[in-house]
């Protein structure tokens, strides 16, 4: 089955380059490109439809979203969570295995009453809320690989015995129900990373029976960015083919990746499409 690529485009350095940069992956009849905004569309893309407002308002409160318009972000928090949810039901419903989100805006920071560094919704809380009321699917694991914590999704899913989030950061080792936070040394080696991703994640998220996977990946992680942890660019692809077993060990290969943190251009270049090219293998 297809393979989702969820495109919104965003001022901005980092996805300048994009959709082109993935070049032959667009051409590929197992690769659906489902596309919000962007002004010059390939003929096979999709619109991307936006986030539908009912389930904007079950996740977020009322007063937080109106904070978000007071911004002049919220269209683009809109589109960016919108990939996510709409890759979560094409995968629901089968038209899809797996997918990838671009995102302009991360969501790892935005709980239900708040949100922050450059995050506004919760893409994959939208998507789970989504899904659940939609499909009869209950169980899911969220990976977040991103440097920094990821505050939002862990005070949204707190309470949520169907969810298992794991959250791999430079904060102190917690756990609270299926809420999962797993120390990583701020300054590490590639090899010791992905030792502790593989402790961290498998025999957790087996055990736990998702249905369906998010990653939150950020790549803000790798040396000379911005959450420096003295990572390789490579560290990724390895990471992505960890984590693409998992999902296939698990949960039929049901996997979402969403773009989290990172700034650095050549480097999205350099690692997008590869990412990509985990998932269509
Ligand atoms: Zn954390
Ligand atoms: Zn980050």
């Amino acid at each position: 089955m297809p393979t989702g690529i969820f495109f919104h485009y965003q001022q901005g350095e980092r996805l300048k380059d994009f959709p082109q940069a993935l070049g032959t992956i667009l051409e590929r009849d197992d690769v659906f490109l489902y596309d919000a905004l962007y002004p010059s569309k390939p003929a096979s893309s999709f619109d991307l439809e936006p986030l539908s407002l009912e389930t904007l308002y079950k996740v977020h409160s009322p007063e937080m979203i109106k904070r978000v318009k007071a911004t002049g972000n919220y269209e683009g928090a809109l589109y960016s969570a919108a990939g996510t949810v709409a890759g979560a039901r094409r995968i629901c419903s089968e038209e899809i295995t797996n997918a990838f989100v671009f995102t302009g805006y991360g969501d790892h920071h935005a709980g239900s009453t708040f949100f922050g560094g450059g995050c506004y919704f919760n893409g994959a809380a939208l998507a789970i809320s989504e899904v659940r009321r939609k499909f009869s699917i209950t169980r899911f694991a969220i990976i977040d690989t991103d440097a920094h914590h990821g505050d939002g999704t862990w005070e949204l899913f707190e309470n949520d015995r169907e969810v298992l989030y794991i959250c791999f950061c430079t904060g102190n080792s917690r756990e609270h129900n299926n809420n999962v936070n797993i120390h990583v040394p701020p300054h590490t080696t590639d090899s010791h990373y992905l030792s502790l991703t593989n402790q961290a994640f498998h025999n957790r998220v087996a055990g736990f029976h998702p249905e369906l996977i998010f990653w939150n990946w950020g790549y803000d992680s790798t040396t000379g960015e911005y959450g420096d942890m003295g990572l390789s660019p490579e560290v990724h692809l390895k990471l992505a083919a960890q984590i693409r077993a998992l999902a296939r060990e698990t949960c039929s290969g049901r996997l979402i990746i969403i773009l989290c943190g990172g700034s650095r251009r050549d480097l999205a270049r350099f690692l997008i499409p590869r990412i990509i090219e985990t998932l269509l293998e």
